[in-house]
């Protein structure tokens, strides 16, 4: 994957390209990535990017015609390489980042996230340049490069190869329409409190059903939203009936 970002703060993205596994990806090659500051293409003294809203009002807006060129210079990269481009604008205004959207980036060969800053984009820019708007949750920050690196990061994980099996992703929350199960590890005993003793037993498909039942129990308390988004397998209607039925005979 080939991933062009258009900042202001080209640095902060070391935070992404030097730690952990967006790192070891990056030097797997598994993408290549690149970050522009559009103030490589201002042709002023000031190397000016923003200015007053037109109406009045408190802030400035980022100008359009740097973005457009930062824009166009990334796509022609892509392009360099017959690599179709798919814009982003991180903003608080996109649709809320979910993890079947993550899956579908994940697929692309060329993304171009533009990280705006200040209070906006003059809105002829998103209008031509942009294909989608995504937001990281409703609040705002100072800035789209967390947002661009939260996008990033969740994208990247999900790259044939960027996780070895020790941190396969095949588990983790949201990818079945479950959370995450409770983990443990050593030590056995800590602050008065032991392991649930099915961990220790071996027995590997107790195992599975126990993690199974604590995935459905955690996300019917903490968000029942996703369990009514699908229908339960024979499995876990099952599972969820027993504890049921076993917590009202503990209760009777
Ligand atoms: N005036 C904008 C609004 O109320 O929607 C907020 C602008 S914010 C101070 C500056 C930039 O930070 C945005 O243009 C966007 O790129 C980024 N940003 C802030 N919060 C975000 C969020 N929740 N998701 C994605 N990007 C965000």
């Amino acid at each position: 994957m080939q991933v062009e970002v258009i900042s202001l703060f080209p640095e902060m993205f070391n935070a992404l390209t030097q730690h952990g596994i967006t790192s070891r990806a990056l030097s797997r090659a598994l993408y290549q990535i690149q970050v522009t500051n559009p103030r490589e293409f201002t042709s002023d003294n000031h190397k000016t990017v923003d200015d007053r809203p037109y109406g009045g009002g408190p802030g400035m807006v980022m100008l359009a015609e740097p973005l457009a060129k930062a824009i166009a210079a990334a796509k022609q990269r892509l392009a360099a390489n017959g690599v179709q481009p798919h814009v982003v604008h991180m903003s608080p205004r996109g649709k809320p980042l979910m993890h079947e959207k993550v899956m579908q980036l994940s697929q692309l060969k060329g993304l171009v996230i533009l990280a705006s800053r200040y209070e906006g984009v003059d809105q002829r820019l998103l209008d031509t340049q942009v294909d989608e708007e995504i937001s990281i949750g409703d609040y705002v920050l100072s800035g789209g490069e967390l947002p661009a690196m939260v996008l990033l990061d969740a994208v990247i994980r999900q790259l044939p190869g960027a996780l070895g099996d020790a941190d396969s992703a095949v588990e983790d929350s949201f990818v079945n329409g479950l959370l995450d199960f409770p983990h443990y590890t050593r030590p056995e005993q800590y602050e008065g409190l032991t392991v649930p003793e099915v961990l220790m037993s071996g027995n590997h498909a107790k195992i599975r059903e126990w993690r199974l039942a604590q995935s459905l129990l955690l996300t019917r308390a903490k968000r029942p939203d996703l369990l009514a988004a699908r229908s339960l397998t024979k499995e876990e209607a099952r599972l969820l009936q027993a504890i049921d039925s076993e917590q009202e005979q503990a209760s009777s």
